[in-house]
């Protein structure tokens, strides 16, 4: 099927034109970062309507990269939620008047289902895998034996990974979102300078906690005199990363070894850390795990993405009606398989 796919959960107004759950066409993204940034995070109202004005655009550039027309459309995947629902609300009622215009099928599609699966517009990986996610609002990790199969096996007691890194790089200055702008910093940093706590890393179980290193760093910058920058800077950025990115990664391992799983998908917008990707893949291949993680521009939001389950769906028939609305909260493991 040849599938338009619409993307608005948070801050991001995202198309694609992907074939057959597989064949990219065209991704487009049109961030809203720089609207945010001053705000020092995302402020819903106003992502609503910068959704409303890019929505048509994305839309329109996704459907001529990808060389089509918009009668050439034969099914919508559209993200239901979770995120921020005035924001959601934008890309499903934009996909539900498409579809009803168009007289073609849409399926209302989960944010993570989509960022899990996204591996597969680039490779094959066979079910099940252990799915780590690492993104703005998440820290999962999740047995994924299939589309519409998913189990949640551990997840954050608190701050997600990527709210960890978005609060660091604001205490220290860095803006806006600041996971890109701590990954570049560490890249020259001594990891080991500068040593912070590793909640939970030794517990025998599955979840995270992330807001006490971002406190210890909090902490550690009160204690000093002056402001915080050069070599000192970066030798604190890759000690806080290198918190996370061993938290991370033991806890992965733990769960590969514990489920008897052999594949890890790491996917989300911290899963185009360099250091955790460096890490993850040194760790797991030691023990005989494969890893894989998605290229960068589909870790981050982008709607591509959803086409892998969207297309999974409509093609057995299973899309939305009419009356689907918008979920802000939805927890992955409420997704139920469809008939194949
Ligand atoms: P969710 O998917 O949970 O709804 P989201 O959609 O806001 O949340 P993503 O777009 O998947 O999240 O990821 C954004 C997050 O990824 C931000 O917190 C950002 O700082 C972080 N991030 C992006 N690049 C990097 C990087 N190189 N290193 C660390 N973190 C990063
Ligand atoms: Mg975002
Ligand atoms: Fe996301």
């Amino acid at each position: 099927m040849l599938l338009l796919c619409l993307e608005s959960s948070c801050d991001e107004t995202a198309a694609a034109v992907v074939r057959d759950g597989r064949q990219v066409l065209s991704n487009v993204i049109a961030s809203q970062v720089d609207v945010h940034a001053r705000y020092g995070g995302v402020v819903p109202e106003l992502a609503s309507r910068k959704h409303l004005e890019a929505i048509p655009v994305v839309t329109e550039q996704a459907l001529e990269q990808a060389g089509v027309g918009f009668g050439d459309i034969e099914g919508l995947a559209v993200t239901r939620g979770p995120g921020l629902i005035g924001a959601l609300l934008v890309g499903l009622s934009a996909g539900k008047a498409m579809a009803y215009a168009r007289r073609i099928p849409w399926v209302g599609v989960h944010h993570i289902e989509g960022h899990a699966l996204a591996i597969e517009l680039e490779q094959e990986v066979a079910y099940p895998f252990l799915a780590l996610i690492v993104s703005g609002g998440h820290t999962h990790l999740y047995r994924i034996g299939g589309v519409g199969d998913y189990q949640t096996l551990g997840c954050t007691r608190d701050d997600a990974a990527g709210e960890a890194f978005d609060k660091v790089a604001k205490l220290l200055g860095l803006g806006y979102p600041g996971g890109a702008v701590i990954d570049r910093l560490a890249a020259e940093g001594d990891p080991h300078r500068i040593k912070f706590p590793r909640p939970l890393m030794h517990q025998d179980n599955l979840d995270f906690s992330f807001s006490g290193i971002k406190t210890a760093v909090l902490n550690y910058v009160k204690k000093q005199n002056g402001p915080i920058e050069g070599e000192h800077l970066r030798d604190l950025a890759a000690g806080f990363q290198q918190a996370v990115v061993e938290v991370l990664t033991a806890k992965a391992l733990k769960a590969l070894r514990g489920a008897d799983l052999q594949r890890l998908v790491v996917a989300g917008g911290v899963a185009c850390n360099r250091g955790l990707r460096a890490v993850l893949h040194g760790a797991a291949k030691g023990e005989g795990f494969e890893v894989y993680f998605p290229s960068p521009l589909l870790c981050t939001d982008n709607a591509g993405m959803l086409a892998v389950p969207g297309d999974y769906y409509l093609s057995r028939g299973a899309g939305s009606a009419f009356d689907l609305n918008a979920v802000a909260s939805w927890p992955l493991d409420r997704v139920r398989p469809v008939s194949p």
